[in-house]
């Protein structure tokens, strides 16, 4: 039986509207952008776009991988656009951002994983913009040669963002294809290589973990240096999807939050609508001008 439970009044989602919507929607349409806020049917979209705040996923459409709480497809991807980056840089410029964040598919397909192509990208929106703050949500470059995580890092993004998703016990049936530790230590690299750059984390819960192993995680993550966490609830995007196993109260986020700034993270958000990207940008400046 893979229903849901019924969804609780907390989980509220604003239909999405309203002239700076369509502004957001019109440059991402104009400058042929992904964004992972449609890909998955984000329940923030409203509100984020309404203020700018997309999320662009670069690299196509289709990913190598198949993670079963994930909406975006699975398969053969397309060979990379070399113009994506540019675009990319004239969309940041149009919109006006303080922050972006920036994401991908998985390309298992290639060598470097995308690393270059990553890395162009922020290249492209620092020349453009450099007063924008780039955050990069990375995949978790497994299977790649030496040298792709390097590559990111010296394009020296501002904040290094890689998701755990979930707790180590539920890899198996959540994130096949991906091994915890491996994800941990990518974060923990970045921090050796570049201390400057604030690394971050996020897992979803409600997907079946219990809380001592979500804080089994954050001791992971702090033992790797992370600086930023982000804890907010699984959504089954269809029912051919992970199930919800339950819906995490508020008070439980609440607690999450505590415990997590008990342990030294630098930044905590989480709420039951909380995701790696929403209100990143707010969040960063607060810490920045702190
Ligand atoms: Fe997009 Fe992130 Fe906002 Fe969701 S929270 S709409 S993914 S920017
Ligand atoms: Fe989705 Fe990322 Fe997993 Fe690909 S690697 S299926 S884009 S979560």
């Amino acid at each position: 039986d893979n229903a849901q439970p019924k969804k609780p009044d907390w989980i509220r989602v604003k239909a999405p509207g309203g002239e700076g919507y369509l502004e957001t929607r019109r440059i991402m349409r104009e400058h042929k952008l992904v964004t992972v806020c449609e890909e998955a049917g984000c329940p923030n979209a409203g509100e984020c776009w309404n203020q700018g705040h997309a999320t662009m996923m670069i690299m196509g459409e289709i990913c190598t991988r198949g993670c079963t709480f994930c909406n975006v497809a699975t398969g053969r991807p397309d060979a990379l656009d070399l113009f994506e980056p540019g675009r990319v840089a004239d969309a940041v410029q149009k919109l006006g951002l303080n922050h972006v964040v920036i994401t991908s598919v998985d390309r298992d397909d290639l060598a470097d994983g995308g690393a270059e192509h990553f890395a162009q990208t922020i290249r492209a929106v620092r020349h453009r913009s450099p007063g924008t703050t780039i955050e990069i949500l990375t995949p978790d470059f497994l299977k790649c040669d030496a040298g792709a995580l390097e590559t990111v890092v010296a394009a020296k993004p501002d904040v290094f963002n890689h998701n755990l998703e979930t707790v180590p016990g539920l890899y198996p049936t959540v994130r096949p294809g991906a091994r915890y530790f491996h994800s941990l230590r990518l974060l923990q690299r970045v921090k050796e290589i570049d201390p400057s750059i604030f690394t971050k984390s996020g897992i979803m819960v409600g997907l079946g973990e219990d809380r001592q192993s979500v804080t089994q995680v954050m001791d992971d993550m702090r033992a790797a240096d992370v600086d930023f966490l982000t804890i907010g609830q699984y959504l089954q995007p269809t029912p051919k999807h992970h199930r919800v196993d339950r819906f995490v109260t508020p008070d439980e986020f609440a607690a999450y939050e505590k415990t997590a700034y008990g342990k030294g993270f630098l930044m905590v958000s989480a709420t039951p609508l909380t995701r790696s990207s929403y209100h990143a940008g707010d969040d960063f400046a607060r810490l920045r001008d702190a």
